[in-house]
């Protein structure tokens, strides 16, 4: 990894990592339980039901990735090889690790 794509990476995971931890607590609003007195209605709580287990499942993914970001974060300045793929050495291409920050192989090693 070049110091070029070293530094870009870097922005980009910071950048993610700032907007998940807006995203995140705006997420955990959104799956707060439904008191069950709730005035909008038998229909409207069913649709809320099931948006908040869309928002529950987004929520989670969100915090797991924002994880994987930070731990790429870390290794990106630590681990010499960060961004080699483990298997054949190559470089693993900076889309990929950005779409994928705990990737350790290449597009061919993965398959
Ligand atoms: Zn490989």
């Amino acid at each position: 990894m070049t110091d070029m794509e070293r530094k870009d990476f870097k922005e980009y995971a910071r950048q993610e990592i700032a907007s998940l931890k807006a995203e995140i607590p705006r997420l955990k609003e959104l799956v707060k339980p439904v008191a069950p007195d709730n005035a909008i209605g038998r229909i409207s709580r069913m649709d809320t039901i099931v948006n908040q287990s869309v928002s529950e499942a987004q929520l989670s993914k969100a915090k797991v990735r924002m994880v994987r970001l930070e731990e790429a974060l870390r290794r990106v300045d630590e681990d010499e090889d960060f961004g080699l793929c483990i298997d054949c050495g190559e470089p693993i291409p900076i889309p990929r690790l950005k779409a994928m920050p705990e990737t350790q192989h290449c597009v061919e090693c993965a398959e």
